[in-house]
C-alpha cells in the first residue's frame, strides 16, 4: 500500500482563528487528528480582521508622524486574551514574552514607516505577515502546553515567490523540493504553518493575495500529495449561494474542480481562487469543513462531482465591478481592436472579470474592478487615441455601481433553457440585465446588474432553480380592521398548508393602519402583529411606508390594501413600477377613473406583476387565495 509522508493538510481560517470559543473548537479538531494517529499538518491565518487592521495601521503609519498605539494594543490584547485562558498562570509569561517580541517588531517596521511616511508593496507584504506569525505562533504554544508534538513553521522558508509584492506567485520548483526535504526530517511532528506568506529570493517576505491560506495548504498538500486538503471555515461547507447574502442557501455536498473554480472567480470568497489549481494538478480532494460544526460532512471539491438534482450547482456574486464599453461603427469586423485592447490590458496588470456579449457588433464590453476604472479609461483613451481620432472608436464609457452574478454547474451543459429560465425570473422581478457572458465551457452564465438589485437577484435565481426550496413572498399589509385582522388569522392558520403543498412561505415584512407603520426586513410575527404594531411602530405616513417599501427591494413583494381608503390607490402604479404586486379586496381602486385602470393593467402586463382584486370582502374572505396567485 502506498504510504504517505503526510495525509492530509489541515487549514483554518481567521473566523476559525478569531476568538476562544473558535480556538476551542480548532484544538478539538487537532487533537482528535492526533488521537486518530494520522499525520497530518495544520495551516494557519490570521486571527479574523487582523489583517486589515494591519494595513490600515500601516497607512496611518505612513500619513501620520506617530504610530496609531490603538489597532497594535487591541491586536495584542486579542492574542493575550487566548493566552490568558488556554495557558495556565505559570506558563503564561514565556508566551507572553514571545508574543510582545514579534509585537515589538512590528510597532518598529509601522515606526518606520511612519518615518518614510511612505507604505511600499513591500514593506506592506512584510507588515501583514505578522498576522500569521503572532496566530500560528499563539496556536503553538498552546498546543504545546496541552502537551502535543508541535513544530511552529514559519512558511517563508519554504515558500518560495517572485517579488509580484501583495499577490506573488509561487515558484514551485524551489518550493516543492523545499518543502518535501523539510517534512522527510520533521515527519514525526504536528507542523503548524503560517498560512498566506513566503518569501523570494532575497528573502524579503511577500505575501499570496488576499484570502492566501487557502493557497498555501494547497501548495504544501500538492507537494507532499496528500490523501485530502480540509480547509475549515466558519459555514457548513461550499453552499448553493453565499449564506450571508442569501439565507435559503444551503451545502453543496460534491463539487467539481471546475465548478468551484467558477464559483470562487465569481465571489464566493469560501476558498481562495488559485488554491485549486495545485490539488487539481494532483488530483487531490479539497474538503471545505465548518470549525463551528465540525461533525457535518461539509463539500469534497474533486474531479468529478456526484449529480446535483438541480439544474445548477451554485450561485456567486462579485458585489463590485465596473463595465467598459467600447464602441465606433470603425470596429466592425476588426478583430484588430480586441486583440490591441486585451493585449494593453495585460501589459498593465489590468485584470478582466467578465469579457461580455454585447448585444451590437460594433462594441465591446468588459468588467474591472472599480478601484481601476479611472486608470483603465486614462489607458484606454492614451492607447486608441489615433483610433478616437479617426472616428473609428466613437466612445469608450464605463458605468460603474455594477454587480456580477454567475450561475454555475455541469448540468447545464444537459439542460437548454437555463438563460431563459434566468433571464425571465430577473425580467419577472424588474431587474435590468445590463450585460451578459456566457463561458465557453457551458458552464457558466454570467449577468451584470445594477449592485442595487444584488441582494434581489441572488434570492430570486436562487428561489427558481433551488426549487426544493420554499418561495418566500414578501407580505406588506396596509388595514388592520376586520379584513386585515381575518387575513392574519388566515395566514397563520395556512402557514403549513402554503409550505406543503404550495412551496410558499409569506413572510409578513410591514403593517400599517391609519395611525402606525412598521416595517421589519427580518420578519413580524404574525400572532403579536398587531401588538408589534402598536408598539413599535412609528407614526402613520403612508408615503414615507411606501418609499421604505420600495426601498427595500424585496424580491415577490406583496401589497395587500386592505383598508377602504379612498386615496390609496394613487401609490398602486408607483408600486407596480417598483415592481410590487397589489392584492386588495379595496374596490375604490379598481373603479378608479378609466385612464388609471388602463395604465395599471399595461404595466401589470408588461413588468409580470398582478394587481389581483378580490371581490369576496365578507368576514371570511379569501385573500390568501389572491396571494397564492401572484407567484
Ligand atoms: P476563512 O476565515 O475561514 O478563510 P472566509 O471569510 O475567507 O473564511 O470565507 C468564508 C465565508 O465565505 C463565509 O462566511 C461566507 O459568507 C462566504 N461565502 C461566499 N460564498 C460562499 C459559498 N458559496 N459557500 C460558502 N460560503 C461562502
Ligand atoms: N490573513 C490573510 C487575509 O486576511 C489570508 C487569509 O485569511 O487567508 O487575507
Ligand atoms: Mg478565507
Amino acid at each position: 500500500m502506498f504510504s504517505y509522508l503526510m495525509e492530509k493538510i489541515l487549514k483554518f481560517g481567521g473566523t476559525s482563528c478569531g476568538s476562544v470559543v473558535s480556538i476551542q473548537s480548532v484544538i478539538s479538531i487537532i487533537e482528535s487528528n492526533f488521537k486518530a494517529q494520522t499525520k497530518f499538518a495544520v495551516v494557519f491565518s490570521a486571527m479574523s480582521g487582523v489583517t486589515n487592521q494591519l494595513l490600515e495601521a500601516g497607512n496611518l503609519a505612513s500619513k501620520r508622524k506617530n504610530i496609531d498605539n490603538s489597532i497594535i494594543e487591541d491586536i495584542e490584547n486579542r492574542h493575550f486574551e487566548i493566552i490568558k485562558h488556554f495557558i495556565p498562570v505559570t506558563g503564561q509569561s514565556q508566551v507572553i514574552a514571545q508574543i510582545r517580541t514579534l509585537i515589538n517588531e512590528l510597532r518598529d517596521v509601522l515606526k518606520g514607516i511612519s518615518l518614510i511616511k511612505e507604505i511600499s508593496p513591500k514593506t506592506s507584504d512584510l507588515l501583514v505577515s505578522f498576522g500569521e506569525r503572532l496566530s500560528t505562533q499563539l496556536i503553538f504554544s498552546v498546543l504545546q502546553q496541552k502537551g502535543l508534538p508541535v513544530e511552529y513553521v514559519d512558511s517563508r522558508i519554504l515558500v518560495k515567490t517572485n517579488r509580484n509584492f501583495g499577490k506573488s506567485e509561487v515558484l514551485f520548483s524551489e518550493t516543492n523540493p523545499l518543502i518535501q526535504s523539510y517534512f522527510k526530517d520533521n515527519s514525526v511532528k504536528i507542523c503548524l504553518i503560517t498560512g498566506f506568506i513566503g518569501s523570494d529570493n532575497n528573502g524579503d517576505t511577500t505575501t499570496l493575495g488576499r484570502g492566501g491560506s487557502d493557497y498555501t495548504a494547497s501548495v504544501f498538500g500538492a507537494a507532499l500529495d496528500v490523501r485530502e486538503i480540509e480547509i475549515w471555515t466558519d459555514v457548513d461547507g461550499m453552499m448553493t449561494s453565499d449564506p450571508r447574502k442569501v439565507s435559503a442557501a444551503f451545502t453543496i455536498p460534491s463539487i467539481s474542480y471546475a465548478e468551484a473554480m467558477e464559483l470562487t472567480h465569481f465571489g464566493a470568497k469560501v476558498i481562495y481562487p488559485p488554491s485549486l489549481q495545485p490539488a487539481f494538478a494532483k488530483n487531490i480532494p479539497i474538503r471545505v469543513l465548518n470549525t463551528f460544526n465540525a461533525t457535518f460532512k461539509g463539500t469534497v471539491i474533486s474531479k468529478e462531482s456526484t449529480l446535483s438534482p438541480y439544474i445548477i450547482t451554485g450561485i456567486s456574486s462579485i458585489d463590485h465591478l465596473s463595465l467598459v464599453n467600447l464602441q465606433g461603427s470603425g470596429m466592425i469586423g476588426v478583430a484588430g481592436v480586441s486583440a490591441k485592447l486585451f493585449t494593453v490590458l495585460a501589459r498593465e496588470k489590468i485584470s478582466v472579470i467578465l469579457i461580455s456579449q454585447a448585444s451590437s457588433e460594433h462594441s465591446i464590453c468588459f468588467a474591472i474592478e472599480p478601484q481601476v476604472s479611472e486608470k483603465v479609461k486614462a489607458i484606454l483613451h492614451r492607447e486608441f487615441s489615433a483610433e478616437i481620432e479617426s472616428g473609428d472608436i466613437e466612445g469608450i464609457d464605463i458605468q460603474n455601481d455594477l454587480s456580477v452574478i454567475a450561475v454555475v454547474g455541469e448540468g447545464m451543459r444537459k439542460h437548454t433553457g437555463v438563460s431563459g429560465k434566468l433571464f425571465s425570473v430577473l425580467g419577472k422581478n424588474g431587474i435590468n440585465i445590463v450585460a451578459t457572458a456566457q463561458g465557453s465551457s457551458e458552464l457558466n452564465i454570467s449577468v451584470v446588474i445594477e449592485q442595487k438589485d444584488l441582494s434581489k437577484a441572488l434570492n430570486v435565481i436562487h428561489e427558481t432553480f433551488f426549487f426544493s426550496q420554499l418561495k418566500t413572498l414578501h407580505l406588506f399589509l396596509v388595514g388592520t380592521g376586520l379584513i386585515g385582522k381575518t387575513l392574519l388569522a388566515q395566514l397563520i392558520g395556512q402557514e403549513r398548508y402554503l409550505a406543503k403543498y404550495k412551496g410558499l412561505k409569506i413572510k409578513l415584512v410591514g403593517m400599517a393602519n391609519s395611525r402606525k407603520q412598521y416595517i421589519n426586513e427580518s420578519g413580524i410575527d404574525l400572532k403579536k402583529a398587531i401588538e408589534i404594531l402598536d408598539s413599535k411602530g412609528s407614526e402613520h405616513d403612508l408615503t414615507s411606508f411606501v418609499a421604505d417599501l420600495k426601498q427595500l427591494n424585496l424580491p415577490n413583494s406583496i401589497f395587500a390594501d386592505c383598508t377602504a381608503s379612498k386615496d390609496i390607490y394613487q401609490f398602486y402604479l408607483g408600486l407596480f413600477h417598483a415592481n410590487v404586486s397589489v392584492v386588495t379586496p379595496n374596490n375604490v381602486a379598481n373603479s378608479a377613473p378609466y385612464a388609471l385602470c388602463a395604465e395599471f393593467h399595461q404595466t401589470d402586463a408588461a413588468k409580470g406583476q398582478n394587481l389581483l382584486y378580490e371581490t369576496d370582502v365578507g368576514a371570511g374572505l379569501l385573500v390568501i387565495h389572491t396571494l397564492q396567485g401572484v407567484v
